[in-house]
């Protein structure tokens, strides 16, 4: 496995490689790997001929500073799990190799970061989508891997990609779930105890919800999932929305969509985690 941590050395590496006639695929993280990223790189090796995984904890995609300051950085142990998987490059950049001048290109996402992530993290999506870009133009997979756990970053970088525009592939992943069904995250190592034993009730909540969601309306069901969490008195839920899977936009009836899931975002122990679950 090859560590990069400069821009030409990579680009000359992935350069040999497509000359060859090799098609790449490519893995952004942020570090701090659980089984959720090493399962995009098994895709990515699935699909793809050889495999890149950045690893960059980009500051500009985190609108609380003492988020930024607590990010898990466990880069040793990342690079053994990436080596133990047959992982063939990783890019490991400085803030200054990917962000020699500031930042200063603006996006527009319409209403896909009207909702949800968008108003309660200002810059985020502005942050995420400067850095994937960056990335994309220094890799040029073919194809680029992302969770389905963070799903309105998906819809956006599927967007990002459109309107550019770029010629890549964009492969969404199914979220990855410890044994009791909370959604691996490189936040969980943050939570207590407690707060670890409490967590996959966000997810046996979302479960419960799916037979509701035959028989109520929309607004009981997200109710049900709103009133159960809060009366277990430990969750602050920052929202729960059911979306159109595609243009993310909540619904009010069943019907008004083919594709559609529930997105939530909650505090616990001062963690902030997100999950999502597919009701059509
Ligand atoms: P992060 O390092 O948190 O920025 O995540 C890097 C990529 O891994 C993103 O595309 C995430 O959606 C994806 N990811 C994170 N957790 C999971 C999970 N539990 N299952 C599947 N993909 C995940």
């Amino acid at each position: 496995m090859e560590v990069y941590t400069r821009i030409p050395d990579l680009k000359s590496t992935l350069s040999h490689h497509r000359i060859n006639g090799r098609t790449v695929g490519f893995v952004p993280t942020m570090g701090a790997l659980h089984e959720g990223h090493l399962s995009l790189v098994n895709a990515a090796q699935m699909l793809c001929d050889v495999v890149v995984v950045s690893i960059f904890v980009n500051p500009i995609q985190f609108n609380n500073p003492e988020d930024l300051e607590k990010y898990p950085r466990t880069l040793r142990a990342d690079l053994e799990k990436l080596q133990a998987i047959d992982c063939d490059m990783v890019f490991v950049p400085s803030v200054e190799e990917m962000y020699p001048e500031p930042v200063t290109e603006t996006y527009d996402f319409g209403e896909l970061d009207a909702v949800m992530e968008g108003p309660r993290r200002p810059g985020h999506f502005a942050g995420v989508a400067a850095v994937v870009r960056r990335l994309f133009e220094i890799v040029e997979p073919n194809k680029a891997f992302f969770g389905e756990k963070d799903f309105q970053q998906l819809a956006i970088i599927r967007q990002l990609v459109k309107q550019l525009p770029m010629d890549i592939d964009i492969i969404g992943c199914p979220v990855v779930r410890a044994k009791d069904g909370l959604a691996l995250s490189s936040r969980n190592m943050r939570l207590s105890d407690r707060g670890r034993r409490i967590a996959p009730q966000i997810y046996a909540t979302l479960q419960n919800a799916i037979p509701r969601s035959h028989c109520k309306s929309v607004d009981e069901v997200k109710r049900y999932v709103i009133g159960s969490l809060e009366c277990m008195q430990v969750f602050d839920i920052e929202y729960f929305e059911i979306v159109n899977d595609t243009t993310l936009q909540p619904i009010s009836d069943w019907s008004e969509a083919q594709g559609i899931v529930g997105c939530i975002a909650a505090w616990l122990d001062g963690v902030r985690l997100i999950d999502v679950i597919r009701f059509r």
